[in-house]
């Protein structure tokens, strides 16, 4: 399977010189379920790290039975500073090439940009 171009899944959001911002699409079609990712090179000129940030938005159901959840939710935040809390979404084969491939070539884009 080869990646396509465009790309079905994944299309890019934003570009800079650094970094490059892609909206990744969840293939049951739902904008809940769709994510932000952000692949930036960083680091000194011989030692090139490669940050990746993915922005996700989750949610609880809104039911009486999720309250118990959203209190430990709360218990959590409050007083351990954290909250650990799973996304899935669905990508289809070619979905999966796309971003894998969208994830190589901008490495070796932004490595270029960046020298
Ligand atoms: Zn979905």
């Amino acid at each position: 399977m080869k990646p396509q171009t465009p790309a079905q899944g994944i299309s890019i959001d934003q570009e800079w010189n650094d970094a490059i911002a892609y909206n990744i699409e969840c293939d049951c079609g739902s904008d809940d379920h769709s994510i932000k990712m952000w692949i930036e090179v960083t680091g000194e000129a011989d030692i090139r790290d490669v940050e990746v940030s993915f922005y996700v938005q989750t949610h609880t159901e809104n039911t009486w039975s999720s309250w118990p959840n959203r209190l430990r939710a709360i218990w959590d935040i409050l007083f351990h500073g954290m909250h650990k809390q799973e996304h899935h979404m669905l990508l289809t084969r070619q979905g999966a090439v796309n971003l894998a491939t969208a994830i190589t070539q901008t490495v070796k884009r932004l490595e270029k940009t960046t020298k």
